[in-house]
Formats: C-alpha cells, sequence, structure tokens
C-alpha cells in the first residue's frame, strides 16, 4: 500500500525532533527572551530551527552534534564560506588597533575604491549596516533629487524587512508612496507611470527576484525598464544585494543595462554586517559636503547621511579582504559555472522523475519549487505544494545538506564539487523513493 504524503511528512519531522533534544531544549528557552524564540524571522521553521555550535568552511554543525554542508551560505551572505582565512586574518589585525574609533580611516576609502572600480554604473558608494538600510537611502535619495514621491517595486519583490512585497510581511512596510508592478510585464510598469508618470521618482527592481524565488529577468526586460524610467524621468534602483554575485560587476554588468543607483549588502563583506548605496555622481553629490550638488542634484544643499556604525572598522577591513583576495574575477565565475551545473543536473532529475518539482535561479542561486516550471512571475509559484516543500527541506537535512526551508540555495566557494555530487545523488534517491508516496 502507498505512503501518504501527510504521513510520510509527519514521521520526517518527528524523525528531526528526535536527533536534537538540544536544540529543542534551547527553542524553549529562547521563547523566553525572544518572541518566537528568533531575532531574525527566517531562520525559524516548525518545529524548531537547529541552533548551530559552530561553523567552518562549508559545514555547520549544531548543538546535537549533527553536521551538515551548507548550501544555503547565509542567504547569500556567507559566499566566501564560514571564516575564510583572509577576513579572519585582516579582522585580527584591525581588532589590534582600535574599532570604536569615532574617526574616519584609510580602510573606507580602499573598500570604496574596490566598490566603485567594480560595479560599472557605480561612480560613488556610501556605506550602511544592512541592506535593507541601502535600500531606504535609495529611495529617499531619488525622492529627494526628483522631487516626486512615489516608487513602483514589483509583487514578490524583496528590499528588506521594512520593504517586503511578497505576499506576507507588508504589514510594518515603510509608508512609502509605492506601485506595485509585475516582474517581467514592462506592461504593467508603463501602465503605471501612465496613469501618475510625474509622481514616479524611481522604478527599484532586485534584477533577479530573490526571496520571491529566483526568477530571472526574461531578455529585454530590464533594459525595457531602463528606457522606460529614461522616458518618464524617474531613476532606476537595481537591488544587487543578491545579484551582485551574478558576474565580478553584478547583474549591472552580466546584462550590460546601467542603473541610476545601486544598493548592496550580504557578502561583500565576508560575511560582517554590510550594506551601501551608490551610482551616478552627480546624484551622489548631494551627499557632498565640501562642493555644491551637480548635475540631477543641482541647487540642492548637501544632505547628511548619518550612521554610527557606517565606517565600522571590523567590516571596511573584511571588505577590503574578500573584495581583494576571496572574492575575486576567478572566484565568481567558477562559483557561478558550478552553480549552472547544478541547477542543470536537478532540472533533468525532477525532469524525468515526473513530480511537480522545479528549480530556476542564475549563477550560484537556485531556488527548487514545489511547481513544475517554468516559472516566470511569482504568480506561478501560487499552487505549488507546500508539504513536498517541507518533506525535501527535512529529508535533505537528514541527508546532510542545509538549504531554506523555502527551496532558496546560494553556494559558496568551499562547497565542492564531490559535495555537490552526494547532493544529486541525494535528490535523485528523493525523488525515487517519492514514486510509492501519494501526493
Ligand atoms: N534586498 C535584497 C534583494 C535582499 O535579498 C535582502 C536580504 N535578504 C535585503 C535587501 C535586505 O538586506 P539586509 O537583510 O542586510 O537588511
Amino acid at each position: 500500500m502507498n505512503l501518504r504524503l501527510d504521513d510520510r511528512l509527519q514521521s520526517a519531522r518527528d524523525r528531526y525532533v528526535a536527533r536534537r533534544p538540544a536544540s529543542a531544549e534551547l527553542a524553549s528557552a529562547a521563547a523566553e527572551y525572544l518572541p518566537g524564540g528568533h531575532t531574525r524571522t527566517v531562520l525559524h521553521f516548525d518545529p524548531f530551527p537547529f541552533r548551530v555550535a559552530s561553523a567552518e568552511g562549508a559545514h555547520l554543525t549544531d548543538v546535537d552534534g549533527n553536521t551538515v554542508v551548507d548550501l544555503l551560505g547565509n542567504y547569500t551572505a556567507g559566499l566566501a564560506g564560514h571564516s575564510p582565512t583572509a577576513v579572519a586574518q585582516a579582522v585580527a589585525a584591525a581588532l589590534d588597533s582600535g574599532w570604536a574609533l569615532g574617526a574616519t580611516h584609510p580602510d573606507e576609502i580602499r573598500f570604496a575604491k574596490l566598490m566603485t572600480d567594480r560595479f560599472p554604473a557605480v561612480e560613488r558608494v556610501r556605506f550602511t549596516n544592512s541592506g535593507t538600510e541601502a535600500n531606504l537611502m535609495a529611495i529617499s535619495t531619488a525622492r529627494h533629487v526628483t522631487g516626486r514621491d512615489a516608487i513602483i517595486v514589483f509583487s514578490g519583490g524583496y528590499h528588506g524587512g521594512v520593504l517586503t512585497y511578497g505576499t506576507t510581511g507588508r504589514a510594518i512596510n515603510a509608508p512609502f508612496d509605492t506601485e506595485l508592478a509585475t516582474f517581467n510585464d514592462l506592461e504593467t510598469v508603463a501602465a503605471i507611470m501612465t496613469a501618475r508618470g510625474s509622481e514616479i521618482a524611481a522604478v527599484l527592481v532586485e534584477p533577479m527576484l530573490g526571496s520571491g524565488g529566483c526568477i530571472p529577468p526574461d531578455p529585454g526586460f530590464l533594459a525595457g525598464l531602463r528606457t522606460l524610467c529614461d522616458r518618464n524621468e524617474s531613476l532606476l534602483i537595481f537591488d544587487e544585494v543578491m545579484t551582485s554575485r551574478l558576474s565580478p560587476g553584478g547583474a549591472q554588468q552580466r546584462f550590460g543595462v546601467m542603473p541610476d543607483l545601486a544598493t548592496f549588502g550580504k557578502y561583500l563583506a565576508g560575511g560582517m554586517s554590510f550594506g551601501a548605496f551608490g551610482g551616478r555622481a552627480d546624484i551622489l553629490s548631494v551627499f557632498d559636503t565640501s562642493r555644491p550638488a551637480r548635475g540631477i542634484a543641482a541647487g540642492l544643499e548637501p544632505l547628511g547621511h548619518a550612521g554610527t556604525f557606517n565606517n565600522n572598522v571590523l567590516t571596511m577591513a573584511a571588505g577590503v579582504a574578500t573584495l581583494e583576495e576571496v572574492v575575486t574575477s576567478d572566484a565568481i565565475g567558477a562559483l557561478n559555472d558550478k552553480g549552472e551545473g547544478l541547477r542543470a543536473r536537478l532540472g533533468e532529475i525532477f525532469d524525468r522523475s515526473g513530480l511537480e518539482m522545479s528549480v530556476s535561479g542564475l549563477g550560484s542561486l537556485m531556488n527548487i519549487h514545489p511547481v513544475a516550471g517554468p516559472v516566470r512571475t511569482p504568480a506561478d509559484l501560487a499552487h505549488g505544494d507546500e508539504r513536498l516543500r517541507e518533506l525535501f527541506f527535512f529529508e535533505m537535512l537528514e541527508a546532510g545538506y542545509y538549504l531554506a526551508r523555502r527551496g532558496f540555495i546560494a553556494l559558496s566557494i568551499p562547497v565542492t564539487s564531490t559535495e555537490l555530487d552526494g547532493f544529486c545523488a541525494a535528490v535523485r534517491a528523493w525523488t525515487e523513493s517519492m514514486s510509492g508516496v501519494d501526493v
């Protein structure tokens, strides 16, 4: 007799719990002080998340002694892997010379030069503490220099905890005047511009939807946004917090479309807290306290940009080491090739299995979905069987591979080809085992 999917899921959950008594105990303790037992919601999953005791290279070991291959790479911030030597040494050296300076220091110049050399649309850059903050600053800058209030964003887009446009989490969004368009559908953007063109300060877009399911742009979509923004005199902002890894010069270089402003975060400071926004010098000149603003910002008073930790010594040192020594052009190229190979193999396994499962993404970023592909917009994901997604997550974890509960994978440099072979074998075995399950 065939096993029912619900029963198999319950038994996978039970096995997960049985192997993690120490994590279970810590989950109860955590809930005493942290609402829900966590302080970063995405890390929580029911019945409770495992708690990490140590991390090394591409491996995590939890407090119960279970070690897994880390395919999640801290939701892209861990591209360099755990404790990369060059970053650890740079941070150690910075600790030796003091870190709460309340003054400027040389490393912020070196890091800024590395960022502007690397990303073609970034003529000037300013540092923040997170990707969320970078986006808040970019939006606010765009509104200020254009003298317009509204922004266009995309359903399923994610730009931070208070800039979330997926199916959940919108209740605490920052109160910007926001219009929602559909990713990969230029008509929806054009229609908003027709209705409210003179009010639209900027279009804010992830060049590939990341949290929304790793949905790549259709050919011409980003270039089309560029044209629409030019025609409407609105700014184009690329949120490259995730996509900056898709080529050495980010998605802007990969797709050959230059935004006016771009935002960054995640891996660029080797895993330390980090964010940045940058772009056209004439726009950023509004923060130049020594000279009159130029270009689009001409005539505007210089703005302040505050932030106690904007030039955080440890982050700046880590960023320099990361860009100079770890996340080199060659390393980015090799990692994206590895990701293309993995995605092709996973796609083939799911196609052959007959299951309603697929994988989408670009380079080293991908998402496994409980729907048959192709996935072009978030609406294509609406009818997936969430039980399949959860079962896949728990059974991959049991096989020794950690990906996000939602199926997201962000490869990091230390993940080996042998480990990816092992993961593909585990996925194949899983799809075969599903043939006896009544979905
Ligand atoms: N933008 C994108 C595209 C992101 O993926 C994220 C984080 N997942 C953010 C912004 C927010 O960055 P942070 O978590 O550093 O605030």
